[in-house]
């Protein structure tokens, strides 16, 4: 556990074109506890490694990088530092950039508290939930940013709308 105000980074990505659509701020959070088989960043498994930092410094670099369309949460499972994830999705969406943010829990999981209270309402400030874990089996084919075909892109504005899961 870190300070409140503090979370857990394993790295950022000022401008990338592949985690979402447009050019993106890439927050990959440090933790994860999904373990998934065939996981291209077990890195960021151990919640004790990475970098601390100030939640309201990742805000500030992101204010300061020109040229975004939006921002991505990844890691790790955000979700595990659902505060932070909540502080940085609002900020952003302030800024006027769009949210995406994967997650090994299914949407139900979290709509059904499994990933704490805190997680649910984070989900509040975010455009995009690319959820669920990694399939190494289910890899095969064309998943636009997605891993496995088992994950799927939920557009969460018109979800919240609808009262019924709606993808992009
Ligand atoms: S949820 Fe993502 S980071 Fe976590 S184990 Fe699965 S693929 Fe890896």
């Amino acid at each position: 556990m870190v300070e409140k105000g503090f979370m857990k980074l394993a790295g950022m990505v000022a401008h990338s074109m592949v985690d979402g659509p447009g050019v993106r701020f890439v927050i990959f959070f440090q933790g994860c506890i999904h373990g998934c088989k065939g996981c291209q960043n077990p890195d960021t498994w151990n919640s004790e490694g990475g970098e601390t930092v100030l939640i309201s410094d990742v805000i500030e670099k992101i204010r300061g990088t020109k040229y975004l369309d939006g921002i991505t949460l990844s890691g790790g499972d955000p979700l595990l530092q659902a505060e932070a994830a909540m502080l940085i999705s609002k900020a952003a969406k302030e800024m006027g950039l769009d949210v995406w943010c994967y997650t090994g829990w299914t949407y139900e999981d979290i709509q059904s508290g499994k990933a704490g209270e805190e997680a649910k309402n984070a989900l509040a400030y975010m455009d995009v939930l690319v959820d669920g874990p990694f399939v190494e089996e289910m890899m095969e084919g064309d998943h636009i940013f997605r891993g496995s075909a088992n994950q799927r892109l939920i557009e969460l504005n018109e979800t919240r709308k609808m009262g019924s899961i709606v993808l992009v």
